[in-house]
């Protein structure tokens, strides 16, 4: 879907209710969910949604720069309420997106500006491996 269809002839977007608790719900977990999960989340709240809302709901927030995309390397795409520049750890086996507790790294910017000729406006890094929860599972079988 292209973001036209998704905007509509009108750009400017109101905060419906629904997308303001749509908002507020993965704005509160960090568990980079996928659309699917945001449905179950936000259904307890709002019982009369359909996933497809929940969808067109999706796109707009992440078009607004509200929400940010992440992936999809796996299957599915994750969204994520934190906007600022931050890495992520993903789990090899059981697909978790957590989080990497360090900061961006600035000296990374510089480094690829001096080498090549885009203007470089940003950086995304993830650090894939297994998780604790998988680490533990594989070692106890
Ligand atoms: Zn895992
Ligand atoms: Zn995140």
């Amino acid at each position: 879907m292209s973001l036209e269809n998704i905007l509509g002839s009108n750009q400017k977007y109101r905060m419906t209710n629904q997308r303001q608790v749509i908002l507020e719900e993965i704005q509160k977990v960090n568990t980079h969910p996928t659309a699917d999960e945001v449905y179950e989340i936000v259904r307890r709240r709002l019982p009369r949604i359909s996933l497809g809302t929940v969808y067109r709901n999706l796109e707009i927030l992440s078009a607004c720069g509200l929400i940010q995309k992440i992936g999809p390397i796996s299957s599915q795409m994750r969204f994520d309420g934190i906007t600022k520049n931050h890495y992520h750890l993903r789990c090899i086996y059981c697909g978790s997106v957590e989080d990497a507790p360090i900061d961006p790294m600035e000296n990374l910017e510089s480094a690829i500006r001096e080498k090549s000729d885009y203007t470089i406006i940003g950086h995304k890094l993830e650090f894939i491996g297994i998780c604790p929860k998988c680490k533990k599972r594989k070692s106890d079988s």
